[in-house]
């Protein structure tokens, strides 16, 4: 279906368009000499381009490079900044609460909590920076309450850099992920591994007895989506109640189906749930909330350091600038309303981007205000992995980039915020449609 010549030249011409339209960003990289990599933090260099753009302003859902080029942003910080950039009343929160770092509560906090709780249905809060953060520290506490020592993850997901979780199921059983960075102990000590979908395998898995927690997202994001199949979800909560299993929804890019995540909107019922990037608008934050009856199991344990030193919190982790930013995000900012409107602007997006792509083997999958294509018709995460292709990303980031929009590196995601308008889903749909017109004929 795609020539291969066709798309090399296709990437080539996009390339040096690239190159020749980010002068002024091209000479900032070169002249780095004080960076890892040339770049603030190393995952800065996964770009489509030989080179990133430079970040000159970003409002709404827009951001401007210092080459003065706009683009409609459907990257959004890879979720980070599903509220907008720079939405006023986060800017206002920041404003008044701009360097508190006290290590005191704020009444603030409370109101969070109680709203957070509201949304993903679980009772009790507690506050980190970043979700990741909310992840080590949720499965320190399930290991913690359970006695366990391991915890169980799907095949390619991603909950942030977690020692646990960066395993992958090869053809002879778990592994350590590709590339996997200094792993302290190899992760199947830690962690068993299932393909999500495979209800048989997680009941298999769960039988050993020693899974303190299943960490999961309710809908795989970081590999593609992959929706669950229907009664998967029902499955998993039936097997970890039977098995004395914690069951975590990281919620941290799922927040995308709703108001309160995936775990609202189709009425799950974990025992912990996680979350951070957008919650703050901005502002980094992370969170988990626990049920009552976990929270009583948590506070029965006399032996853990809650308190100090051991291995649950972090000095700046409550501050009060997070939490204001985090009130004014889900009072003002990420509202129901705002919700309503992101999902019908992402069904806009999706069916554009179906249209584009019906005479092909691809796919295009919908989470609220989230969608994804894909080069196949993935039912897990091992198959969506196959059904990468680095080249094809690589063209169609370039293509749209060179026209003004920005798709996330990482594959080809795009999320609304309160601020997209019909407008700029319309002008991606018209530039995909040609991207793929002039890749298939
Ligand atoms: N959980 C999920 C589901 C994620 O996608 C990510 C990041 N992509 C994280 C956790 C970690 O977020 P952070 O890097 O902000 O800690």
């Amino acid at each position: 279906m795609i020539e291969h010549a066709r798309l090399s030249a296709l990437l080539q011409r996009e390339r040096a368009a690239y190159e020749a339209r980010l002068p002024r960003s091209r000479a900032a990289y070169q002249a780095s000499g004080s960076l890892l990599g040339r770049v603030p933090m190393t995952w800065m260099n996964k770009v489509a381009g030989p080179f990133p753009a430079y970040l000159d302003r970003a409002f709404g859902a827009r951001v401007r490079d210092i080459d003065g080029h706009e683009y409609v942003d459907f990257c959004l910080g890879d979720t980070g900044a599903m509220a907008g950039h720079a939405p006023e009343p986060v800017a206002r929160a920041v404003r008044e609460r701009a360097g508190y770092t006290a290590m005191l509560p704020t009444a603030d906090a409370e109101w969070v909590g109680a709203e957070l709780a509201r949304r993903f249905k679980v009772d009790l809060w507690s506050f980190s920076l970043t979700a990741t953060d909310a992840n080590r520290w949720a499965i320190r506490l399930a290991r913690q309450v359970t006695g366990r020592p391991r915890i169980l993850v799907f095949n390619y997901c991603y909950h942030g850099s977690v020692d646990e979780t960066l395993i992958t199921l090869g053809p002879d059983g778990p592994r350590p992920r590709s590339g996997n960075v200094g792993p302290p102990v190899d992760p199947a000590v830690t962690t068993r591994v299932v393909e999500f979908n495979d209800a048989d395998a997680l009941r298999a898995e769960l039988a050993h007895g020693d899974v303190a927690c299943v960490l999961m997202e309710p809908a795989l994001t970081n590999i593609g989506i992959v929706l669950p199949a229907p009664g998967f979800l029902d499955e998993v909560r039936r097997l970890t109640r039977e098995h004395g299993t914690l069951l975590i929804n990281d919620e941290t890019h799922t927040f995308s189906a709703g108001p309160g995540g995936c775990t609202r909107a189709w009425n799950l019922d974990p025992d912990i749930v996680t979350i951070g990037k957008a919650i703050a608008g901005g502002v980094p934050i992370g969170a988990y909330g626990v049920t009552h009856e976990v929270a009583e199991r948590i506070l029965a344990q006399k032996d853990a350091d809650l308190v100090d030193v051991g291995g649950v919190g972090g000095t700046l982790a409550g501050n009060a600038l997070s939490i204001a930013a985090a009130r004014a995000t889900l009072e003002e900012v990420l509202t129901d309303e705002a919700f309503k409107r992101m999902i019908e602007l992402s069904e806009r997006f999706t069916s554009g981007v179906r249209s584009a792509i019906e005479h092909l083997p691809w796919t295009v999958t919908q989470l609220g205000a989230r969608t994804e294509y894909r080069f196949g018709a993935p039912a897990n995460g091992g198959e969506s992995a196959a059904a990468s292709d680095d080249d094809l990303d690589d063209y169609f980031h370039l293509y749209l980039h060179n026209r003004g929009v920005l798709m996330t590196p990482f594959h080809n995601m795009a999320l609304m915020c309160p601020a997209t308008t019909a407008q700029d889903v319309d002008l991606h749909t018209e530039l995909f449609t040609a991207a793929v017109r002039e890749l298939t004929g």
